[in-house]
């Protein structure tokens, strides 16, 4: 194996071992009792590279629910349908408020700040369900796609669970459809929005499948165009200013990358030019981000000096 190949399996294994315990100065999400229940002590990491290298440490191959990662895909499916008449229904500006508030949304007439807070991910959901004919299917076959692994799941517990509770998102929905910036009937556009939320994926996973965001849009394995460079370059300066809910600006501050977080406690971080980063621990701080897997992208992006900003 390749020096530094070796070198960053041996800095991932150790940077495992320093942020580890650092979990319990979280908490695990517990909105929903699907969630509420994943152990709190597993953790990995993987770094996935445009050469062609995948390198990975701890629990990297357990799937776990991507939650608001699937903004992303959704994000580029929506934009490659409709390309930029989507910019007229959601804006690309970070909210400063938490991710599923409503107050902004009423005073700025449904049209949601970004699409990474979950009004903006429930307006690209109403944008997948009302062009394809079946935009679940079309969502986790374009996942798999990208995965390179056709085994992807939508964990049902979870999504059974986001159904029961998802009250909130669903008057984000209704509100936006009161103005007008929502085409298709609401419980289908919850239908899909928890659905997507409810994928279960690794952090080996995550981090192939957005590596084309890493190279101006072409899947560097199979040579495609998953997106345009300019949609790549786009989507990247979002999950710059707001992928990282609350304390994006902070994480831009300290750790320079394009990133999108989750609930479910994954942390997904994109490295133009170079590859993905992608960490995984359920316990979450007060901002809804993983504690140690946001260490542990800080730690790999410190190591290996790859903020965007240097
Ligand atoms: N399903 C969650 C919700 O909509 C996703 C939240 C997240 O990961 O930010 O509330």
């Amino acid at each position: 194996m390749n020096k530094n190949i070796v070198d960053l399996h041996e800095k991932l294994q150790a940077l495992l071992l320093t942020q580890r315990d650092s979990s319990i100065q979280g908490k695990v999400a517990d909105y929903i009792p699907a969630l509420a229940s994943v152990k709190p002590d597993l953790a990995g990491i993987s770094v996935a590279t445009i050469a062609g290298n995948v390198v990975s440490a701890g629990e990297y191959q357990h799937p776990f629910s991507i939650q608001s990662i699937s903004k992303v895909f959704g994000l580029v499916m929506a934009m490659n349908r409709i390309g930029d008449s989507l910019w007229q229904r959601v804006r690309m500006e970070p909210s400063g408020q938490p991710f599923n508030s409503i107050i902004q949304l009423e005073w700025e007439k449904g049209i949601p700040r970004n699409p990474v807070i979950n009004a903006g991910a429930l307006l690209v959901s109403d944008v997948l369900t009302s062009h394809f004919s079946s935009s679940k299917l079309a969502f986790l076959t374009f996942v798999r796609k990208l995965a390179g692994n056709e085994s992807i799941f939508v964990d049902n517990q979870v999504y059974q669970s986001e159904l029961t509770h998802g009250n909130g998102n669903a008057a984000l929905a209704y509100l936006m459809k009161s103005f007008g910036n929502i085409e298709s009937e609401i419980p289908e556009v919850l239908s899909h929005y928890f659905t997507q939320c409810s994928i279960a994926m690794s952090c080996e996973q995550l981090a192939k499948s957005f590596l084309f965001l890493a190279n101006k849009g072409i899947d560097p394995r199979t040579k495609k165009t998953i997106c345009t460079a300019r949609d790549a370059h786009r989507v990247n300066a979002i999950l710059s200013t707001s992928g990282m809910y609350d304390q994006s600006g902070e994480f831009a501050f300290s750790v320079g990358l394009p990133a999108k977080s989750g609930v479910g406690g994954g942390v997904m971080a994109v490295v133009p030019g170079y590859g993905v980063i992608c960490s995984w621990s359920p316990p979450l701080n007060s901002f809804g981000n993983s504690v140690v897997g946001m260490s542990l992208v800080a730690g790999v992006a410190e190591e290996l000096g790859l903020s965007i900003y240097h």
